[in-house]
C-alpha cells in the first residue's frame, strides 16, 4: 500500500512548477556506530569491506573519465587523487582489515577509524597544501562508508524527469550535478539566496527550500510536484492535482516560448530609453544559457564557484584558463568578474574561517581577501590576463570604506607590476568597480565613485544590512525585502552619486530581475540590471512595455512611501496597468 498525498510547505526559492520523481540525493555521510563481531562474522565482514572498495573505485573511475571528457583533464586529477587514497595498502586498506579481524569490529567502525587518523596527521603537516588533503581523505571516507551501504548514489547523474530531493545542495553538490535532467528541486534547509535557489533560478528550474523533514519522509521514485511559486511540494499528489498541474506546467513551457522572441531584442523603453539587460552567472554552462536568454553582458561572475569546485586554491594559470571561457565566449560584451567573496553564507570547503560571533558582520568579502591579499593578487592576475581577450571588469565585493578601495586597487596595480616583470601578455586599463552592499558604502558612496569606474547594488546584502535582517533566517524574512522604504531610498542614493559623477550604475541582486521592481529601477535611470538568465526575455519584454516618463513619477510616489505595504501596493498598481507590446 502506498501512503496518500502529503503537502508540504517551505520557502519559494525558484519560480515556476513541475511535476516528476522523487530522485532522493543522500549526501554521501553516514553516522557511525561501532558493533563487535563474533568470530564467525569477522571474514564475511572483511569480503563486505573488499566489495566496497571495488564498487568506489568503479565509481571513481567513472567519474574520472567523465569529469575528464565533460570538463577538462586538469578538473579530473582530484579523482585521480582520491583513487590512489583508497588503493593505498599500508595506510588504509591493511590496518583496516588487520582493525576488523582483531578487534572485531564492524567495517564502518574500522573505515572512520583509520581514515579519521590519516586526515587528522595531514592535518597537522606543515605545508598548507598537505593540511589541506584532509579534507581529500574525508572525502574518500564519506565514499566508502556510502558504498558499505551496498550502492552509491549518483548525485551527478539523476534520471529523466527527476525531482532532486536532499536534506541540503552544497555547491559541491550542485558542480557535480548533471542539472539537464532536474525538473524541479525540494530542500530540507536553505532560504532565497542559498546556493541551489541561486542555481535553480539561473537555470529557470523550480525549486522550494526549507522544508524542514521533507526528505526523510519521500520515497525515492515517488511522484511529487514543487510548486516554486507557492513554496509548495506535493508528495504522491491524487490524480485532480497531478493533471492540474501537468497543465500549469504545459502552459509554463508555451509562456516560455512566447517569452523567448523578446530575447534577441534591447531593453528600450516606447520613449527610447535603454537600459542593459545583464546575466548573473556562476559557470561557463550558465553562459551559454545566457546568451541563448538574451544576456547583453555579464553583470555578475561569482568567482566563488570556480573555488568551490576546486580541492585547494586555485593556481593562477587554472584561474586564467577559466576566466578565458567566459571572456572568448562574451566578446566585446563586458564580463563583470567579482573577485572571491568568501565567508558568513559562502564557506570554503578547504579554507577554515575562525568561528565568529556574527559571521554576517564578519571576515567575508573583500576583508578576507584583503588580509590574504596573496589569494586576490593570484585572481587579479588571472583576470588581468584574461582581459587581453575581451571586455573584463573587475568587482570588488563587501566594500564599507574608501580605504578598502584603495588597497585593492593597490592589489590590481601589484598585479599588473607583476605580470609585467614575467613577460606574460594582460591589460592594465580595466575598469575597477565595487558592489554596493553595505549601508556605509551608500552614505559614502559620493567619495567611493571618486575611485572607481562603476557600481553594482548587490540588493541581497544591501537588505540585510540596511534592514539588520540576517538574509538566511526565516525568523526575520518579514523584514527581508528589498521594497522596504530604506532600501528603495538607498537605491536611489547611489544612483545619484553615480550619476553625478558620471560613473556606470548597474544593479546585480535579485532586486535587479524583479519584475515588479524593474519599472522602478528603468525610472532611476540604472545603466544596467543584471539578473538570472532565465529572467531576461521577461524584463526585456517589460522594458520595452513601459516609458521611462511614467517610471519617473513611480520613482517619485514610491519614494514618498512609509511602508512596505504601501511601496508593493504601489508597484503592484503600476505592474498591472501595462498593457505589454508584442516582440
Ligand atoms: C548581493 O549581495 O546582492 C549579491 C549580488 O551578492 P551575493 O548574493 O552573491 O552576496
Ligand atoms: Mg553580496
Amino acid at each position: 500500500m502506498r501512503a496518500g498525498p502529503r503537502e508540504f510547505r517551505g520557502i519559494p526559492a525558484s519560480p515556476g512548477v513541475a511535476v516528476g520523481r522523487a530522485y532522493l540525493y543522500v549526501r554521501g555521510y553516514v553516522e557511525v556506530e561501532k558493533r563487535e563481531l563474533s568470530e564467525e562474522e569477522v571474514e564475511g565482514e572483511i569480503l563486505r569491506f573488499e566489495s566496497a572498495i571495488t564498487l568506489a573505485k568503479g565509481y571513481l573511475k567513472k567519474l574520472y573519465e567523465r569529469v575528464k571528457s565533460e570538463i577538462g583533464e586538469e578538473e579530473a586529477e582530484i579523482y585521480e587523487a582520491h583513487l590512489m587514497i583508497l588503493e593505498d595498502e599500508t595506510s588504509f586498506l591493511k590496518p583496516v582489515e588487520v582493525m576488523i579481524r582483531e578487534q572485531r569490529v564492524n567495517a564502518e567502525y574500522a573505515v572512520e577509524t583509520v581514515l579519521e587518523r590519516v586526515a587528522k596527521l595531514f592535518e597537522e603537516m606543515e605545508s598548507q597544501y598537505m593540511r589541506e588533503r584532509a579534507a581529500d581523505v574525508r572525502d574518500v571516507k564519506r565514499l566508502v562508508l556510502t558504498a558499505l551501504k551496498g550502492k552509491i548514489n549518483e548525485i551527478s547523474a539523476p534520471p529523466e524527469e527527476s525531482i532532486v530531493v536532499a536534506h541540503e545542495l552544497l555547491p559541491s553538490d550542485m558542480a557535480t550535478l548533471d542539472k539537464s535532467k532536474v525538473l524541479g528541486f525540494a530542500t530540507d534547509k536553505g532560504g532565497p539566496t542559498s546556493h541551489v535557489a541561486i542555481v535553480a533560478r539561473t537555470l529557470g528550474i523550480p525549486a522550494v527550500v526549507g522544508l524542514r523533514e521533507l526528505s526523510v519522509l519521500v520515497r525515492a521514485g515517488d511522484p511529487i510536484v514543487v510548486d516554486g511559486d507557492q513554496g509548495l511540494v506535493i508528495v504522491r499528489p491524487d490524480r485532480e492535482t497531478m493533471k492540474s498541474y501537468r497543465v500549469k506546467m504545459s502552459e509554463q513551457i508555451r509562456e516560455r516560448m512566447l517569452l523567448m522572441k523578446y530575447a534577441p531584442l534591447p531593453a528600450e523603453t516606447k520613449d527610447g530609453f535603454r537600459i542593459g539587460v545583464f546575466a548573473n552567472v556562476g559557470g561557463l554552462e550558465d553562459l551559454n544559457y545566457a546568451l541563448s536568454m538574451g544576456a547583453e553582458g555579464i553583470g555578475l561572475l561569482r568567482t566563488e564557484f570556480m573555488y568551490v569546485s576546486s580541492p585547494r586554491f586555485p593556481t593562477e594559470e587554472e584561474l586564467y584558463t577559466n576566466l578565458r571561457g567566459f571572456v572568448g565566449k562574451m566578446g566585446n560584451r563586458p564580463v563583470i568578474v567579482r573577485t572571491l567573496d568568501i565567508g558568513a553564507d559562502k564557506p570554503l570547503p578547504y579554507f577554515t574561517m575562525p568561528p565568529e560571533p556574527n559571521p554576517m558582520l564578519g571576515w567575508r568579502g573583500i576583508r578576507v581577501t584583503l588580509d590574504r591579499p596573496e589569494i586576490l593578487l593570484t585572481q587579479v592576475k588571472a583576470a588581468l590576463r584574461a582581459a587581453s581577450l575581451g571586455n573584463l571588469w573587475v568587482m570588488f565585493p563587501m566594500i564599507s570604506s574608501v580605504e578598502e578601495v584603495r588597497k585593492a586597487k593597490e592589489v590590481v596595480h601589484d598585479a599588473a607590476s607583476q605580470l609585467k616583470k614575467e613577460g606574460k601578455e594582460f591589460r592594465e586599463d580595466v575598469k575597477i568597480g565595487i558592489m554596493i552592499e553595505t549601508p556605509s558604502a551608500v552614505l559614502m558612496a559620493r567619495d567611493l565613485a571618486k575611485e572607481v569606474d562603476f557600481f553594482s547594488i548587490g540588493t541581497n546584502d544591501l537588505t540585510q544590512y540596511v534592514m539588520a535582517a540576517d538574509r538566511t533566517n526565516e525568523l526575520v524574512s518579514g523584514l527581508y525585502s528589498h521594497f522596504q522604504p530604506a532600501v528603495i531610498r538607498a537605491v536611489k542614493g547611489v544612483v545619484e552619486a553615480a550619476r553625478e559623477a558620471r560613473i556606470h550604475v548597474g544593479m546585480c541582486g535579485e532586486m535587479a530581475g524583479d519584475e515588479l521592481a524593474i519599472p522602478l529601477l528603468v525610472g532611476m535611470g540604472l545603466d544596467e540590471i543584471s539578473m538570472a538568465p532565465t529572467s531576461i526575455p521577461r524584463a526585456k519584454r517589460l522594458v520595452r512595455s513601459i516609458t521611462k516618463e511614467s517610471a519617473e513619477k513611480l520613482v517619485a510616489e514610491a519614494l514618498e512611501a512609509a511602508t512596505l505595504g504601501e511601496v508593493k501596493r504601489i508597484l503592484e498598481g503600476f505592474t498591472r496597468s501595462i498593457s505589454y507590446s508584442g516582440p
